[in-house]
């Protein structure tokens, strides 16, 4: 069967879909392709957190921003119930030198126009009964939210099918055809698509994408494994991180000589709660392949890391774990937009842990770079070409 589009889009995740709904939004005919199902990647095995203060303050907290502030309408756009609460969240800081780092950064967050600041213990407890009396204090922003991530996937092709995109499940493309620098289709187990427009929004597979086209693109599986409780009453106060899973992100060289399992595994704690009561217990961030296995030691060190910073979570029983594959970039940032000298070639992907936060903005600025040739913001930073040139 042979068919047309204007867009074709490589992968069923959040920033897929989300894309897929902005382009058919605007009137252009958008088929998606998936190889598994919708939600089968990191958007199906993932926390829930749109949180603002764990971006670095410059482009990727204007990026969180700008997705904020578009998450506010998105149910109603969607006409979906995403689950989406404004809970406010907190950054549990454990010493002096965590203190003066997230000090420095929650200023220049600050600078930006993030609503933050700093708590100490006493303070803290006002957001969060049962923090471990160790802790220095916190940040706390009243901004931060959450969704249920596998719910924001459905709902935006949900949403994307009745402007009449088609979303092709368990499809495996098997050829990108290209001519004279410009993209022209490509071939997949069920027949040949034509199509002037690819956007490889494939996650943590964008490589084996880039692959069939002679593209290297840095992209790489960062697994994080999340244990489950069973549904409890209300006891998380939205989104809660500890400070050690920032400064490990922006300052890794202060944990380079580590002999500890926790920090080998780069756990750093991310709490929230589920609508139904389930408490995410996360995680860890580890390149262990594409190889999506809960380990022992990983569940093992989430929970003492958790238990510590909060020890009545001992009280609570664990019903599952979860493992997903962050699509890790070595400057932290997606790769977002067209490739040089392959003409209708775009790249969506390298999200990491931020992709939820950010699916609403990538998904408008795809759209807009690609019928208006540009956005409402210099997306330079982003432009895959800084790793393809
Ligand atoms: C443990 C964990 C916790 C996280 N917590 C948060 C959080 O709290 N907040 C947040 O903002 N982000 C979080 N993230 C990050 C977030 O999950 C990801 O950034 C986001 O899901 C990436 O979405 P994606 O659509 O790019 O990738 P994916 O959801 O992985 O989707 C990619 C899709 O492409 C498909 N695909 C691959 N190859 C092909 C092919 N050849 N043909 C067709 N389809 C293909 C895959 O099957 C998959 O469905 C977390 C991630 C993990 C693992």
């Amino acid at each position: 069967m042979n068919q047309k589009a204007d867009v074709v889009v490589i992968g069923g995740g959040v920033i897929g879909t989300a894309i897929t709904f902005y382009l058919s939004q605007r009137g252009q005919k958008v088929i998606l392709i998936e190889k598994n199902d919708l939600a089968s990647g990191a958007s199906g095995a993932c926390d829930q957190d749109i949180i603002l203060q764990s971006k670095n303050p410059g482009i990727h907290l204007q990026l969180a921003l700008a997705s904020s502030q578009m998450y506010k309408t998105l149910e109603k756009e969607l006409d979906y119930d995403i689950e989406y609460e404004n809970t406010g969240g907190m950054i549990l800081i454990e010493t002096p030198e965590e203190l003066k780092i997230m000090e420095d950064f929650v200023n220049r967050q600050k600078a930006l126009g993030l609503q933050v600041e700093i708590l100490n213990y006493k303070e803290a407890l006002r957001y969060q009964r049962g923090l471990s009396n160790h802790l220095v204090g916190s940040t706390y922003s009243p901004q931060d939210a959450h969704v249920n991530p596998i719910r924001l996937n459905l709902g935006f092709a949900q949403a994307a099918r009745r402007y009449g995109a088609e979303i092709l499940l368990e499809t495996e493309i098997t050829k990108i055809k290209v001519k004279n620098n410009q993209i022209e289709g490509l071939e997949t187990n069920r027949g040949t698509i034509y199509t002037p427009v690819i956007i490889n929004a494939a996650g943590a597979w964008a490589p084996s994408i880039g692959r069939m086209i002679g593209l290297k693109i840095p992209i790489k599986p960062r697994r994080g494994q999340i244990v489950i409780t069973e549904p409890v009453p209300p006891f998380v106060m939205g989104d809660v991180l500890s400070a050690r899973y920032i400064v490990a992100k922006y300052n890794p060289e202060l944990y380079n000589n580590s002999e500890s399992a926790a920090v080998k595994l780069g756990v750093g704690l991310s709490l929230s709660q589920t609508r139904k009561g389930n408490i995410l217990i996360g995680a860890t961030r580890e390149f262990a392949g594409y190889d999506i296995t809960n380990t022992r030691t990983g569940i093992k060190e989430i929970l003492k890391n958790a238990t510590r910073l909060i020890p009545e979570l001992k009280e609570m029983n664990i019903i599952r774990a979860i493992a997903g594959l962050r699509p890790y970039t070595p400057d932290g940032l997606p790769l977002l937009g067209p490739v040089n000298g392959l003409n209708g070639f775009y790249l969506a992907a390298g999200h990491e842990g931020d992709g939820i936060a950010l699916a609403p903005i990538t998904g408008k600025i795809i759209a807009d770079l690609i019928t208006d040739g540009k956005t409402f913001m210099d997306v330079t930073a982003l432009s895959p070409n800084r790793f393809l040139m």
